[in-house]
């Protein structure tokens, strides 16, 4: 044999397994084009302050930061990891509490702030060149805020909730499929709550003053390839009482039950690669990476007060007048966005956070959880007991 094969083969396992380790998790709930999905969203009981019983779906609540690559592509998302100690199996420290996001989303804002001036300064010439309108300038703007802050290479904490949910094998028709044993066929699926998309079903259902938690629910997708169209344009409802096929069925019920017993949360993480995890030196380096011309420019800014940034094609405040104000050195993109808010941004507080563990959810009860970060986005949960909420102003990140 030779050595690369020797080296590189690895022991043989149950086929199962081996199938098991090497398929696509299909846990991951996700639309399909010009389909309807009927889901059945199962849930625990817990109390509220006052005593009295609430329902909440069977999910877990983490705390995410996205990030982007120096060209402005989205390069993943990554759990934070401030307040967490994690050690290895040998007792090891992975992680020592802190969060090198968290630590970098002051520079990240700082950096995109110094883009849209530029950009500013650019799509006010062009649109006084081009005679543009006050609505024109401002949109233009708008979007390219938006824009700018999708390209952080941070971004501020973002919570999702992971909720268990159960999805139905329909017919073509629409109707359940029966498996032998006389029970309709159905899959767990995990289902990735942004705060938008739960601001989006809280309200869909507080209109029809129904409760998401242990309901029946129709989720109609259009008949399009676009994953963004897709997603937006997709319709939750609850099924009316009279068409229910499931809450009602005593048989199904038990089914349900019994897997949502057995589930096991460690399986999210195949299907959700941002739970895995980073020790905290991994993280620190990845930052000190992507901000490293960020930091040699403010190093060189302490003994040369006409230093610039050179990246995303900004040359800082070097700006020619005969060029109408455009910063020199930058490419032609066009455009800008509207400064000062930092849509979506939460700075991140410096508490601990307690992080759930994912492999030892009882019940799928929620462990633990997110304290408060002191931002306005609420637990989803408590979002569909209320059956309603305000929008929480938070990017659609589907
Ligand atoms: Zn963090």
């Amino acid at each position: 044999m030779n050595p690369f094969l020797k080296q590189a083969q690895k022991p043989a396992v149950e086929l199962k397994k081996f199938i098991e380790e090497n398929s696509r998790s299909t846990l991951k709930y996700k639309g399909d084009k010009g389909v309807k999905h009927l889901l059945y969203v199962p849930y625990v009981v817990d109390h509220d302050e006052n005593g009295n019983e609430i329902k909440k779906t069977v999910s877990m609540r983490l705390g995410l930061h996205r990030l982007s690559s120096s060209d402005g592509k989205y390069a993943g998302e990554v759990m934070c990891m401030n307040g967490l100690i994690v050690n290895d199996s040998e007792g090891k420290p992975l992680t020592d509490g802190s969060c090198a996001y968290c630590e970098r989303v002051k520079d990240a804002v700082e950096i995109k702030s110094m883009r849209y001036a530029a950009e500013e300064k650019r799509t006010n010439s062009l649109a006084r060149a081009q005679g543009w309108g006050e609505t024109a300038l401002k949109k233009k703007l708008s979007d390219e805020n938006s824009r700018l802050n999708g390209e952080m290479k941070t971004s501020g904490l973002v919570e999702y909730n992971y909720a268990l949910v159960v999805q139905f094998i329909l017919t073509k028709h629409g109707d359940l499929t029966v498996g032998p044993d006389g029970i309709p066929e159905f899959s767990l699926r995990v289902w990735r709550l942004s705060p938008f998309v739960a601001s989006e079903i809280s309200s869909q259902f507080a209109n029809v003053r129904a409760e998401f938690e242990g309901n029946e629910i129709i989720i109609s997708y259009t008949d399009t390839e676009d994953k963004m169209q897709l997603a937006l344009n997709r319709t939750i409802t609850p099924v009316p009482n009279e068409q229910k096929r499931i809450v009602n069925n005593e048989k199904i019920m038990e089914a349900i039950n019994a897997a949502v017993e057995a589930f096991d949360w460690s399986e999210a993480e195949r299907a959700f690669p941002e739970l895995k995890g980073e020790a905290t030196q991994v993280s620190r380096n990845k930052m000190d990476e992507a901000f490293k011309v960020w930091d040699q420019y403010i190093e060189e800014k302490k003994k040369n007060p006409n230093a610039v940034y050179a990246e995303y094609g900004i040359l800082t405040e070097v700006v020619n007048p005969s060029l109408g104000g455009a910063v020199v050195g930058q490419a032609p993109a066009l455009g800008a966005p509207v400064g000062q808010e930092v849509g979506g941004i939460q700075m991140p507080n410096m508490h601990g956070i307690q992080m759930p563990n994912i492999g030892s959810i009882p019940n799928g009860v929620p462990a633990g959880g997110i304290p408060s970060m002191g931002s306005p986005i609420p637990d989803a949960g408590a979002f569909f007991q209320n059956g309603g909420g305000s929008n929480v102003g938070n990017p659609p990140a589907i």
